[in-house]
Parts: C-alpha cells; sequence; structure tokens
C-alpha cells in the first residue's frame, strides 16, 4: 500500500521527539530540507545573544572574560558535543573552522607518523571528499614532503598499506550521503600501521557517533550543520586522549599555551585538547553555537542520538521511497541501505538538477544542489516531520510533470548553490 498523507500525519502524531521541534524559529509554511548545510536558527538563540551583547559586552566589558565565564566557553561547548560524538569530558574544545582545525589535526598526526614511522609517505583520502578537505591535505603534502593518494570509497582499504601515514575520510559523504563504518576502517588503518583522522561534518548532531568505541586518532566537525549553531559557527576538534601529549599544535597561539597570561617568549602547550585553540576565541559566535548544540541535547530526555537517528533513517528512507516512486526521471544517488546513508537523500540528473532545485525553493521546499549532477536533500530529525518528508516529494514529482524547472529565473547560477 502506498503511504498516504495521513497516513505521515499519523507518523507524526506517534513521534516522541515531536516536541523537539519547537525549539526552532522555522519561517511558516517552510520545508527546510537544507540543515546539512546551514542548521534552522534555534529561538533561544537571539535571546542569549543579545544578553551576551548588552549585557556581558555591553555593561561587563572586559571584566566579562572572568565574571562571564567567556574563557570556559570553548571548553564547555566542546563537553557538550564530546557526549554527542563519543568523546569524553575534556577532550573536544570548539573553536576556528572545519577547515583550520583540519589542517591543525592532519599536521599532527603527519608529525606523529614521520616519528613512528619515518618512511610512510602517503596521506590517503576519498577522491569525492569535500574539496576543502582535499585541499588542507595537498597543501599540507607539499609543504611537510607527503603525497596525496585519493581513492574511490570502494578501493580505500587497498590502499592502507606499509605507506599509509593517515587516513584521512569525512564520515558522512557531502554529496552522496554514503556513511563510512568507522570502526571497521579505522581498525584497517591501525592494523597498516596508520593513523585516522575523521570528518564529522556531516554526522554530528544527526548520527550517533562513538569516537572512542572506534579508537580513532583525530576528529573534527562543523558547528553550523546539524549542530546548529549558525553561519560560520565555530567548528570543533577531538584527539585521542593516547595522544594526548604527543599531538603538536602548528599554529601555535596564546590561547593554546599553559599559561597564557604569564606572557612568556617561549611557548609551552596546554595540557590536552586546549592547546587546540589558538586565538582569543569568538565569544558571540561561541554562545550562538551553545545554543545550536543544546537543542540536539535536549533529544536526551526522549532516547538521545539512538532516537534522532532513527528517526532520521524512517524519514530518509520515507523520502527516498516516495520519489523514486514519483519521479522516475531521478536516480537515488545516496545508499538505499539504511545504515549506509547518512541523514540525507541525494537524487541525481545530468541535465536539470539545478533549476529542478530553485523551482523546489520557489514552492517552499529549500534543499541544494551539488555540482554537477545532485539534487540534495537533508533531513533534520530534530525539527522535520513525516508530512514535510511527504509534502517535499510531492512537490519534487509537481515540478518535474509541469516542467517548472524550465522557467529562466530558475536556470541562472547563483553565486552560492
Ligand atoms: C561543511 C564542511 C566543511 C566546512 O568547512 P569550513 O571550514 O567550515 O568552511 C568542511 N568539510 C566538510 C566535509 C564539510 O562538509
Amino acid at each position: 500500500m502506498p503511504m498516504t498523507r495521513n497516513d505521515a500525519l499519523a507518523l507524526d502524531a506517534q513521534d516522541p521527539l515531536a516536541p523537539l521541534r519547537a525549539q526552532f524559529a522555522l519561517p511558516e509554511g517552510l520545508i527546510y530540507l537544507d540543515g546539512n548545510s546551514l542548521g534552522v536558527l534555534p529561538r533561544r538563540t537571539a535571546e542569549r545573544v543579545q544578553e551576551v551583547v548588552t549585557a556581558e559586552w555591553g555593561v561587563g566589558l572586559i571584566g566579562s572574560w572572568n565574571s562571564a565565564g567567556w574563557m570556559q566557553l570553548a571548553p564547555r561547548v566542546g563537553d557538550k558535543i564530546a557526549r554527542l560524538v563519543g568523546a569524553g569530558a575534556g577532550e573536544v574544545v570548539a573553536a576556528d573552522s572545519t577547515s583550520v582545525n583540519l589542517f591543525k589535526v592532519l599536521s599532527a598526526a603527519l608529525t606523529i607518523a614521520r616519528t613512528d614511522a619515518p618512511g610512510r609517505q602517503r596521506i590517503v583520502s576519498e577522491r569525492s571528499n569535500f574539496p576543502t578537505d582535499l585541499y588542507i591535505a595537498e597543501s599540507l603534502a607539499r609543504e611537510r614532503g607527503f603525497e596525496l593518494v585519493l581513492a574511490d570509497a570502494d578501493e580505500l582499504p587497498q590502499h592502507l598499506d606499509s605507506r599509509c601515514a593517515v587516513l584521512m575520510l569525512t564520515h558522512v559523504n557531502y554529496r552522496t550521503g554514503r556513511m563510512h563504518d568507522m570502526a571497521a576502517l579505522t581498525r584497517a588503518a591501525h592494523s597498516a600501521g596508520a593513523l585516522t583522522v575523521w570528518d564529522l561534518a556531516h554526522s554530528a548532531g544527526a548520527v550517533a557517533v562513538d569516537l572512542r568505541g572506534a579508537d580513532a586518532d583525530f576528529a573534527i566537525g562543523c558547528g553550523y550543520k546539524y549542530l546548529n549553531g549558525g553561519p560560520g559557527a565555530p567548528a570543533f576538534v577531538w584527539a585521542n586522549p593516547k595522544h594526548a601529549e604527543r599531538f603538536w599544535q602548528p599554529l601555535a597561539g596564546w590561547m593554546g599555551h599553559a599559561a597564557p597570561f604569564e606572557f612568556t617568549p617561549g611557548y609551552r602547550p596546554a595540557p590536552g585538547i586546549s592547546r587546540y585553540l589558538c586565538g582569543t576565541p569568538a565569544v558571540l559566535s561561541l554562545a550562538a553555537l551553545e545554543c545550536g548544540v543544546d537543542t540536539v541535547l535536549a533529544a536526551e530526555p526522549y532516547g538521545g542520538l539512538p532516537a534522532l537517528r532513527a528517526k532520521s533513517v524512517a524519514l530518509t528512507r520515507l523520502f527516498a521511497e516516495l520519489v523514486e516512486a514519483r519521479c522516475p526521471q531521478l536516480a537515488l544517488a545516496s545508499p538505499r541501505e539504511d545504515d549506509r546513508r547518512g541523514s540525507q537523500v541525494c537524487f541525481a540528473h545530468p541535465d536539470i538538477a539545478y533549476p529542478v532545485v530553485r523551482a523546489l525553493i520557489a514552492r517552499g521546499v529549500v534543499g541544494d544542489f551539488r555540482a554537477p549532477d545532485i539534487l540534495r536533500f537533508g533531513f533534520t530529525p530534530l525539527y522535520l516531520r513525516f508530512v514535510d518528508a511527504f509534502d517535499a516529494a510531492l512537490h519534487l514529482q509537481a515540478v518535474l510533470e509541469q516542467e517548472e524547472w524550465r522557467r529562466p529565473e530558475f536556470n541562472q547560477r547563483e553565486a552560492v548553490t
């Protein structure tokens, strides 16, 4: 029996996570399937940022570094994120961007590899990894005398050999939503004598991640996607405690110093992950990020990440099935197997992916286009309903059947797709 709109409404009525949607200031009537690119504004954020601006900054001024706990923000938000990625307290800090954090951890991993296994020359990654990850790796490889080797996802294990220093992967692929088996690949890398660096940009807050369980070496992730931290929110960084006193900070700044206010001329790294701070923390952005992370932690009484993940899987499966049944023009580009798919569903069309996405946006269904041929739909279980997945599929069918994508205004490329 094909699913009806009433069936979708019935699923929402039974959804134990449904109350979490009220945390968000979602524009009326919008179906937002782009929380994997920029999460929705939490209701609490505007009020909290206003308080930081007017009271903490405006009145407290410089004294707020102490009295408002500004210095504790980066580790405090880090501790909250740690609960979402299987890391321990004191193991994560929120700082800088994902790109910059990748530079730090990849540099540290290369340094450890050079010391422990000097002959190894290769950084192995996936050809379809997010470009900034590949650019950072390419640049570090050039600077440090390593070679960046790119492989297709299925061929990665073949590249884990005595030449491999570091396996650097994004857990969930940004274009297809394909999810790697972090534990298995980390095990394979370790038995080949290599270290692992994981980018959790499309995992943190949507997929249950167990960094310690997988015994990963380093991880980074994004604050503005499923963590709802706001545009350009600080990212986060984790290092396995077994490397605690060994990983070097290539951007050795005073905030990562053991005693920044002693103003000594020599660098002495802070213990543990705090050394991955560099300059002065972005207080306003960290305050907003904390509100975003809190929206995910608010799921804890309802079953936490396993419950969010179960809903995400149900939403993506429903949407994929509906679109496959109703839009034969589109090819599913995401894994059909639930356990290999992150929190997004992607379809490919060789010619009209871009204008179809634009026509959908005009109907109030926000997904995005990823060059050259992908229509991408992210499903954030915190604020999406089953009826949203149902309605979005029907809008997509209508755009295709009525050929709305032909309209000239949908065929002009904007700067940000
Ligand atoms: C979103 C994303 C980034 C973003 O990096 P920024 O430094 O925040 O621009 C990096 N890597 C991956 C895999 C991403 O999905």
